[in-house]
């Protein structure tokens, strides 16, 4: 394992090119309405990625193992699917009560932050309503735990506090990861743990935190695409990131824009 910790003038840049990153995806949210394709949605991220002048990470990325080059900008990942689903090959056309997550890896001046949201396309029922809210109190649980002289499975064990009382359960074996010279860095950060294990958290790390939350089992597949994951139970998923630097007081989140 390498942990290639960043430089303070490098996570400026990160917490530019994630400004940038939180203004696309919220843009990319409020189109979120039935009707509208999932290929809009890549089209639009191309051009505001575009328009800043950077570049999306996801887009022409072959992963460890993959057969072929991920074809899209954006992730576009709807209901049971829970991420990398491909919004260009077989665009989906959003229906009222859709699960909606978009994902976004960017690269800004060289460095990547990765960040992702789960839109309700209308007004959602109650399941899915309480399942973005647990995802979403998971990850903020989750950078909470995220502090210096802390461990890598504090960030598990916070996240994990979250979910398990909701009844719900976390996508099993998906973790989020170190970034920001590229997509995907050592170490892993797991959305399960036990507090005061793995790595430690020094200042100058920076790690994508993402909790996958399903309403059903934790099962999984992949699809024949090849990329899309979904669930085995056919149960939905949610799905918030944050890129996050840990520093000497705490921490900062990058893809943020509060
Ligand atoms: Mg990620």
């Amino acid at each position: 394992m390498t942990i290639a910790l960043k430089s303070d003038k490098e996570i400026e840049i990160l917490r530019e090119g994630g400004r940038r990153h939180a203004a696309i995806l919220k843009a990319l949210a409020d189109m979120v309405e039935p009707g509208l394709s999932t290929l809009t949605l890549e089209e639009e991220a191309r051009r505001l990625i575009r328009e800043e002048g950077d570049k999306p990470a996801h887009l022409g990325y072959t992963p460890y193992g993959a057969s072929r080059p991920f074809p899209a900008a954006l992730c576009v990942s709807v209901n049971d699917e829970i991420v990398h689903g491909i919004p260009n090959e077989v665009p989906k056309v959003l229906k009222q009560g859709d699960v909606v997550k978009i994902d976004l890896s960017l690269i800004h001046k060289g460095m990547f932050t990765d960040s992702a949201i789960t839109v309700g396309v209308g007004a959602l029922d109650d399941e899915a309503q309480q399942l973005l809210e647990v995802t979403k109190a998971a990850l903020v649980a989750g950078i909470a735990a995220a502090l210096p002289g802390g461990k890598i499975g504090d960030i598990g064990a916070a996240i994990s506090a979250v979910v398990e009382p909701s009844g719900f359960s976390l996508a099993k074996d998906l973790v989020g990861h170190g970034v920001g010279y590229k997509i995907h860095e050592d170490p892993y950060v797991p959305n399960v743990g036990k507090k005061g294990t793995g790595e430690e958290l020094v200042p100058g790390l920076v790690i994508a935190i993402e909790p996958m939350v399903n309403t059903g089992k934790p099962g999984w597949k992949t699809l024949p695409d090849g990329y899309t994951i979904s669930t085995k139970d056919g149960s939905r998923s949610a799905h918030f990131e944050h890129t996050v630097a840990i520093t000497e007081k705490g921490n900062i989140i990058l893809t943020s824009n509060d």
